[in-house]
């Protein structure tokens, strides 16, 4: 690959996210030699690290058994610290210069990449302050990265993205959906668009119903002081569940470049049919994880976490009806959800057909309708479901499942969803990333039920380790259907 060149900043260096995902991935670059000898990386935070201690933290972050100690070091090398508050002014001054001085010494060419790797209270001071304190350089390329959550709510949303492109340009912008960069994700496009056999059928003619699960088996571990303000509606819907959707459902983009495929999903958002307080109420349900005992241990119900209020309104799962108004999808509902402490971890995708309208099969043969489900995380591949004659002397209809999967080995060899996205940005590829229009629309779906959600006093609980309250059966029991995957 082509050696990147760019001084990255990274506000937030000594977060967990940085440790976690960020120095990983850029040193999964540096490896790969997407990275090599033209790149620093200033990490910034409160707490006053020396550059040898830092160095230690990025080396820990990356340490593995398949991890040369030697390299491990070099690239270590390439990683300064810049104790730093981020609502004093002076101390942009000193970034800038630091900034300065190793765009020099590394050669990159004037490129800045502003990493916002911190508490989303703290975007727009940030933004502000590059643009104050002339952060932006006039030489190479300035690109942003920025973190979720993206607002709390349409209103909030709309006021950090002006704040950002009062200091960027639109195109200097990558909003991370980290979802995005999943494989899975991203071969939803070669799957629907290069497979004869789902491309004519990928619409209400033959599509019953899609549905679309990401369910956690985790509670809020040690979120619970932004998961309070949050919950899975605005943590999971507004911005993975809703991307997901779009890839689903989006005509076919023109080609594959960032403009056309965002041209291809802003139908989608275009079309989210938006519910009133009445219809939002019918069509999503919400819930808490209530206490219960999970391979032998009891485990906290969710008002009981550690940071949770005794009466909290935050819902942990959430299940609803989408509508999209597009003649390729009319009535054909999306049925979503999300939540923690359900029974297992997996993202998982199914798109249900219409069933044969022949005499010749019904229900009672043993015919179902087929079904393809598309699996995410943790395993990634594809199952068909079809219709199949037993084995006998009869003519019993019986499912039989085409199936494939990734080779487990060979999928976590692969670029992992931060690496993928950190490279799209030292490319300036915004494909992998959300844009505005995603987000205000998606953000307007999503505050109508919220406002109808904070109408409602009783908060219903679902058991831990089971996949939700009735209520989010009873949404597709309703319509005739029920959810494919049942764990
Ligand atoms: P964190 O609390 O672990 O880290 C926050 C960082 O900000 C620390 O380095 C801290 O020193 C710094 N900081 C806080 N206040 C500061 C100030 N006034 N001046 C300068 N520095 C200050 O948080 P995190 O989990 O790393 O999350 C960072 C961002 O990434 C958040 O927007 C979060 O929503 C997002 N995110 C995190 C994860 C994850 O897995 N941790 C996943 C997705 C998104």
């Amino acid at each position: 690959p082509e050696e990147s060149r760019a001084v990255i900043i990274i506000f937030g260096g000594s977060g967990d996210l940085a440790s976690r995902k960020l120095y990983p991935a850029l040193f999964n670059l540096y490896r790969r030699g997407v990275l090599a000898e033209h790149f620093a990386v200033i990490g910034t935070a409160r707490r006053p690290w020396t550059d040898d201690h830092y160095h230690e933290v990025v080396e820990n972050a990356v340490a593995g058994d398949d991890v040369d100690r030697d390299q491990a070091k070099a690239f270590a090398q390439h990683f300064f610290y810049q104790s730093h508050d981020v609502t004093d002014a002076d101390h942009y001054i000193t970034l800038k210069n630091l900034a300065a001085k190793l765009d020099d010494q590394y050669v990159t060419g004037g490129n800045r990449i502003f990493y916002m790797a911190m508490a989303p209270d703290f975007f727009e001071t940030i933004a502000s302050h590059l643009k104050s304190e002339h952060l932006l350089t006039e030489r190479g390329f300035n690109r942003l990265i920025i973190e979720k959550p993206f607002g709390h709510d349409y209103a909030s949303a709309k006021e950090l993205n002006d704040s950002l492109t009062a200091t960027f340009d639109d195109d200097q912008i990558f909003r991370i959906d980290h979802y995005l960069g999943k494989e899975m994700i991203q071969n939803l496009l070669a799957f629907r668009f290069d497979n004869a056999i789902f491309e004519g059928v990928w619409n209400k003619d033959y599509i019953d119903n899609i549905q679309i699960t990401l369910s956690e088996a985790v509670g809020v571990e040690e979120r619970a002081g932004y998961y309070e303000k949050a919950g899975a509606l605005r943590d999971m819907v507004q911005n993975h569940v809703m991307q997901v959707l779009s890839y689903l459902t989006m005509p076919k983009p023109k080609t594959f470049t960032a403009n056309d495929i965002l041209t291809a999903k802003d139908q989608v958002f275009a079309a989210l049919k938006p519910y009133d307080l009445a219809t939002a109420k019918e069509n999503f349900v919400r819930a808490q994880y209530a206490s219960a005992e999970v391979d032998g241990d009891q485990v906290l119900g969710y008002r009981q976490e550690e940071g949770v209020a005794a009466d909290s309104q935050t819902a942990t799962f959430v299940a609803g009806k989408i509508m999209l108004d597009m003649p390729q999808w009319e009535g054909v509902p999306v049925y979503i959800r999300t939540g923690k402490r359900l029974t297992r971890k997996s993202t998982q995708l199914t798109l249900t057909f219409e069933p044969v309208t022949s005499p010749l099969f019904n229900r009672e043969t043993g015919s179902q309708p087929d079904s393809l489900t598309i699996y995410i995380e943790p395993s990634e591949g594809y199952s068909l479901q079809l219709n199949g004659k037993a084995l006998g002397t009869g003519f019993n209809i019986e499912p039989d499942e085409l199936r494939y999967r990734h080779d487990p080995e060979a999928a976590a060899a692969a670029p992992e969803a931060y690496e993928r996205l950190i490279n799209n940005v030292l490319e300036g590829d915004q494909t992998n990333f959300t844009h505005w229009s995603e987000l205000s629309a998606s953000w307007r779906f999503i505050d109508a039920i919220q406002a109808a959600w904070s109408q409602e006093t009783e908060m219903p609980t679902y058991p831990a380790a089971t996949m939700g309250p009735q209520a989010a059966f009873d949404l597709l029991a309703r319509d005739g259907r029920q959810w494919f995957w049942q764990p």
